[in-house]
């Protein structure tokens, strides 16, 4: 099955190894352009690269393909490094498209004495126009038989910034008649007087894409160079770049393409991300409702859970489009293992207990994750008054409302069964207070018949005078749409959800005053929460990663 995780990748891999390739000859590059932060469908490629770097013990290359100084930034090379690293990989060398700058253009010097490349003296709106179609030869540009000599002279005279941008590219001299687009001369250099991130000014030439990626790899000598699927087209283009430069003494790279993974409700792409950050829609890169990896992090994923992620989609040959509830299931099940449990009241009624005595307080045992017994135990605060949820109680209920009503009986969580008993009302008839009673006898773990007692409903809760106020960020899905980039005459901002992030008070136990930025707990009945680095001394600030249950699943 082609769908099954790295399957046919293996097989072309296995079938090298069989045939042409040794196992040391293995390396493999993950290719990010610095042009704006990672997200999950990078995750992809790196969980794919790095993956099989792993499982064959071969190198991998974190290549930064920044050969567009327009928008490439110091910025997000440093972002994109430290998420692979938290992801949990480490590459074998940190390579620049730019490092190759020179090599690059002894090749293209090169290219032009073999009569295989030639300056074009005409504007881009011509040149395209010239291409043709799919059915119908392109036209020959007016240059194309240009002399070696004056080619080397104007390419020199480009390099040295003696042209404005737009005003000649270099071409490669190939066939204006294939039915491949791409091989009707492509552009291998424009100008652009632009400052870039790494080389300055020095160059006033830059690359193609085309003309690059596969040079490098064979220079890097990666062995197989993975890339999305709208790449297919360009093999053949790859293919005859490297047979310019190619010395048979060297491994030649081979590029197979895999189908891009697309998240519902959201956009994975780093334009349209960026447009999100300008536009002030998400408060930068790293919002924790971005599909970003920095965005994700933020919201309390862990890196296991990502790459469980990845692996669970594996890879495929045809796009789809993955559900965001995948993602939050992984998350799920990680966290459900990880993370301490505590109480946490997010919208609050006050409930007095009216035959426990005032004014005492009494720490209970509390046990911070059922899944993992090294977790340990906590004590937590309890008092005649506390907070419940509102939701969990309602005057009068039918049989199926397991939680509090008048004269019926549930537990608090690790501490006493409660019975209802009354309400107290403000002047609108909202309730004020809940009035119930509790049984000494039955404090959770104290082996009591009391404590024994089977009760339908558990509630949590937190003591009010205890209770810690924090700042809680409930999170939705930033689109309506799942899709919201594939509709055909709607731009993908009109589907923004203008309810994907509520602010509120909560009220929490105690002992979460010393937590930490990036601490995960589960709010017991909740979700699961992390802690925002916009956390200050006076107030900790949460964000809800996912809640514990589904609530879009039907
Ligand atoms: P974007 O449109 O977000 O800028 P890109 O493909 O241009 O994406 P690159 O920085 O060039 O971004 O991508 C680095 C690697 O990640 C490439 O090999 C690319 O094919 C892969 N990649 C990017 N997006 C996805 C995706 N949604 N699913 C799988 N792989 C992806
Ligand atoms: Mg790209
Ligand atoms: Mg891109």
């Amino acid at each position: 099955n082609e769908e099954s995780p790295l399957n046919f990748i293996e097989h072309i891999i296995e079938e090298d190894l069989s045939s042409t390739h040794s196992k040391d000859e293995l390396r493999f590059r993950f290719p990010p352009e610095p042009n704006g932060y990672l997200h999950i469908g990078h995750a992809s490629s790196i969980c794919l690269n790095f993956g099989l770097g792993e499982s064959y013990g071969a190198p991998v290359n974190l290549r930064f393909d920044d050969t567009n100084p327009a928008k490439e930034e110091q910025e997000f090379v440093d972002a994109i490094k430290k998420d692979i690293s938290w992801l949990g990989y480490e590459w074998d060398t940190e390579c620049y498209a730019s490092d190759y700058f020179q090599q690059l253009y002894d090749w293209a010097v090169q290219l032009i004495k073999d009569g295989k490349a030639y300056v074009d003296s005409q504007t881009s709106a011509q040149i395209a126009e010239q291409k043709g179609t799919p059915n119908t030869p392109g036209t020959a540009s007016p240059y194309r038989d240009r002399s070696v000599s004056e080619n080397l002279e104007l390419l020199e005279k480009m390099k040295n910034g003696e042209f404005g941008e737009g005003e000649h590219v270099l071409r490669a001299k190939i066939d204006m008649a294939s039915p491949n687009m791409l091989m009707r001369d492509p552009v291998m250099y424009r100008v652009l007087h632009k400052h870039h991130h790494r080389t300055g000014t020095d160059w006033k030439i830059f690359p193609m894409y085309d003309w690059t990626h596969g040079e490098s790899d064979y220079i890097e000598q990666v062995s197989h160079s993975f890339c999305t699927l709208e790449f297919l087209p360009h093999r053949e283009l790859y293919d005859w770049f490297l047979d310019q430069v190619y010395d048979d003494q060297k491994l030649r790279p081979k590029q197979r393409e895999f189908a891009r993974r697309n998240l519902s409700h959201t956009v994975v792409s780093k334009r349209k991300l960026a447009r999100l950050v300008e536009e002030g829609i998400v408060t930068g890169w790293d919002d924790p409702r971005m599909p970003t990896i920095s965005g994700l992090r933020r919201r309390g994923y862990t890196p296991e859970s990502i790459r469980n992620f990845a692996d669970s989609i594996g890879v495929g040959k045809r796009e789809n489009l993955i559900d965001v509830s995948h993602l939050e299931f992984n998350v799920r099940e990680d966290l459900n293992k990880k993370a301490p449990r505590v109480m946490v009241v997010l919208d609050p009624v006050k409930l007095v207990i009216t035959n426990y005595p005032e004014g005492e307080t009494e720490w209970l045992e509390a046990e911070n994750n059922p899944e993992d017994e090294s977790a340990g135990s906590r004590k937590i605060p309890f008092s005649r008054e506390l907070y419940i949820e509102q939701e969990d109680f309602k005057e009068e209920a039918n049989r199926k409302f397991f939680r509090l009503t008048l004269g019926k009986e549930v537990r608090l969580k690790n501490a006493y069964i409660i019975k209802g008993e009354s309400v107290v009302k403000d002047a609108e008839g909202n309730i004020t207070e809940i009035h119930c009673t509790y049984d000494p006898e039955s404090k959770s773990g104290s082996g009591s018949e009391a404590s024994l007692r089977k009760v339908k409903g558990t509630l949590h809760w937190v003591s009010a005078k205890d209770a810690l106020e924090v700042e809680v960020r409930l999170y939705d899905r930033l689109f309506t749409e799942p899709s919201p980039d594939t509709h055909k005459d709607t731009d993908f901002m009109e589907f923004i959800n203008p309810n994907s992030l509520e602010v509120i008070t909560g009220y929490a136990e105690p002992g979460l005053k010393d937590a930490k930025p990036e601490d995960k707990f589960q709010f017991q009945r909740l979700g699961y929460f992390v802690v925002d680095k916009d956390s200050t001394s006076d107030k900790i600030v949460f964000n809800r990663t996912v809640p514990l249950r589904d609530s879009w699943a039907k």
